[in-house]
C-alpha cells in the first residue's frame, strides 16, 4: 500500500508539481483564491477522508464516529467564536451548497429570490438563470447605480416591495465598497423576507472586524473557507438558533450525503489560524494594499469602478485603454500575472469578453507583500497593459515578476 503518487500516477504527480510551480511564481490577484498553510492541507490531506459520518456529532448514522465528533464539534466551537455566530452548519461543501442549504429551508419551489445581478457584482447562486438558484426560484434582482456604481437601495426597497420576495440575498463576488447589512434587514422587514448574507468573499475581513459584521441582521450568513479566510475548499452556514433544525436537516439528509470529514478538519485548522494572534493584522494589510494599488492605478490613468476600494478587491474598468478585460487577463497572464476578466457594472460586452478585469490582494499578502511591493506591482501591470504585451516588455516583467516572487517565496 505504500507507494507515492509519484510511482502510482506520474501524469497527476507532474501536474501538482506544474501547478505548484506556477502557483509560487506568479503574482496570484485573483480575488478569490489565497493559498493554505501547510497544516490546513495536512488535514484536508489526511485519512479523515475514509470516514463515513452522515448525521451530527452524537447523532451519526455509523458507527467509529468518536473522532470524527471531536472534529466536527471543533469546527463547529471555533466558528461560533469567530463569527459571534448562536449556530453554525461546518457541513456544506462548499459556499453554493450552503446557499442551496438555506434556500431550501426557507423556501419552496416556485418562491420569489431577490439577488443582486450578476454584473453589479453578484452571484451565480443569486438568482442567475444559468443556475438552481434560477431555475427552482423566481427570481429578481437590484443592482447598483450608475453614477456611483454603489449598491442601490431604494431600487432594492422598490424591488422587495413590488416582488415580495421570500428571501433577500446580499453579498457579492466583484463589489469592493462595504455592504451595509442593516439598511436590507430593514427592507427584509418591510416586506417579510428572510434576510441572507452571503459573505463568501469578505469573510476574513468580517472576522477580523476589518468589516462590519451580518450580525445581528442577517437571519442566515454563508461563507466560503476558501478565499479570504484562507481555509480548505468549502463552505458554513451560520444562523439563529431559531433556524438551526431547518438548516442542519436541509444539509444532511436534504441536500448532502456524508460529511468530508477531512476538510471539515481543515475547517477547523483554519478558523483556529483566523482566531490567532496576525490574523487581523493580515486582514488589515490585504484592504491596504488593495487600497494602494487600486489608488495607484488610478493615478496612472485607469477607471476603477465605484471610485476605489473598501476590502480586498477593485474592477479596473478597460473602456479608455480600448482593451477588452479578456485581452488583459491574456496579457497579464503571459507576463506571470494573474487576474481574472470581470463584467463591470452596465458592462456593453458579454461576460466572454467584458470590459473590466478584477484585482484581489489576498494571496500577494499571504506571501507578505506589503506596500513596497504593490508599488512594484502597480508599475508592472500598467507597463504590461500600456504595451498591449509586446514580447519585450513581457520578457522584463517575467523576469521582475520572478524576482519579486522568490523574495516573497510560498511555502509549500
Ligand atoms: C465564491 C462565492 C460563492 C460560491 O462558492 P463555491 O465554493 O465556489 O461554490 C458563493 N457566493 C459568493 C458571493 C461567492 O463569491
Amino acid at each position: 500500500m505504500v507507494k507515492d503518487l509519484k510511482l502510482v500516477d506520474p501524469q497527476i504527480y507532474d501536474s501538482i508539481k506544474n501547478e505548484e510551480n506556477r502557483e509560487m511564481n506568479n503574482l496570484v490577484l485573483i480575488a478569490s483564491e489565497n493559498y493554505t498553510s501547510r497544516a490546513v492541507r495536512e488535514a484536508q490531506g489526511s485519512i479523515l477522508t475514509h470516514k463515513y459520518a452522515e448525521g451530527y456529532p452524537g447523532k451519526r448514522y455509523y458507527g467509529g464516529c468518536e473522532y470524527v465528533d471531536i472534529v466536527e464539534k471543533l469546527a463547529v466551537e471555533r466558528a461560533k467564536k469567530l463569527f459571534s455566530s448562536p449556530h453554525v452548519n461546518v457541513q456544506p461543501h462548499s459556499g453554493s451548497q450552503a446557499n442551496m442549504a438555506v434556500y431550501f429551508s426557507v423556501m419552496n419551489p416556485g418562491d420569489v429570490l431577490l439577488g443582486m445581478d450578476i454584473s453589479s457584482g453578484g452571484h451565480l447562486t443569486h438568482g442567475h438563470r444559468v443556475n438552481f438558484s434560477g431555475k427552482v426560484f423566481r427570481p429578481c434582482f437590484y443592482g447598483v447605480r450608475k453614477e456611483d456604481e454603489l449598491i442601490d437601495f431604494n431600487e432594492v426597497e422598490d424591488k422587495a416591495k413590488k416582488h415580495r420576495p421570500r428571501v433577500i440575498v446580499c453579498g457579492a463576488s466583484a463589489y469592493s465598497r462595504i455592504i451595509d447589512f442593516k439598511t436590507f434587514r430593514e427592507i427584509a422587514d418591510k416586506v417579510g423576507a428572510y434576510l441572507l448574507a452571503d459573505i463568501a468573499h469578505i469573510a476574513g475581513e468580517v472576522a477580523a472586524g476589518v468589516h462590519p459584521s451580518p450580525f445581528p441582521h442577517a437571519h442566515f450568513v454563508t461563507t466560503t473557507t476558501h478565499k479570504t479566510l484562507r481555509g480548505p475548499r468549502g463552505g458554513l452556514i451560520m444562523c439563529k438558533e431559531e433556524f438551526a433544525h431547518a438548516v442542519d436537516t436541509m444539509v444532511f439528509p436534504g441536500i448532502q450525503g456524508g460529511p468530508l470529514m477531512h476538510i471539515i478538519a481543515a475547517k477547523a485548522v483554519c478558523l483556529k489560524e483566523a482566531l490567532s494572534e496576525g490574523f487581523r493584522e493580515y486582514q488589515e494589510q490585504i484592504v491596504k494594499n488593495a487600497r494602494l494599488l487600486a489608488g495607484l492605478l488610478q493615478e496612472k490613468g485607469y477607471r476603477i469602478v465605484s471610485g476605489g476600494t473598501d476590502n480586498h478587491l477593485f474592477l479596473v474598468d478597460l473602456r479608455a485603454k480600448k482593451m477588452t478585460g479578456k485581452e488583459a487577463e491574456t496579457i497579464l497572464g503571459k507576463a506571470g500575472i494573474s487576474v481574472n476578466k470581470n463584467t463591470i457594472p452596465f458592462d456593453p460586452l458579454p461576460p466572454a469578453l467584458t470590459s473590466g478585469i478584477r484585482i484581489g490582494t489576498p494571496s500577494i499578502t499571504t506571501r507578505g507583500m506589503k506596500e513596497e511591493e504593490i508599488e512594484i506591482i502597480a508599475n508592472l501591470i500598467d507597463e504590461v497593459l500600456s504595451h498591449r504585451g509586446e514580447e519585450k516588455i513581457l520578457e522584463k516583467t517575467r523576469k521582475e515578476v520572478r524576482e519579486l516572487c522568490e523574495r516573497f517565496p510560498v511555502s509549500f
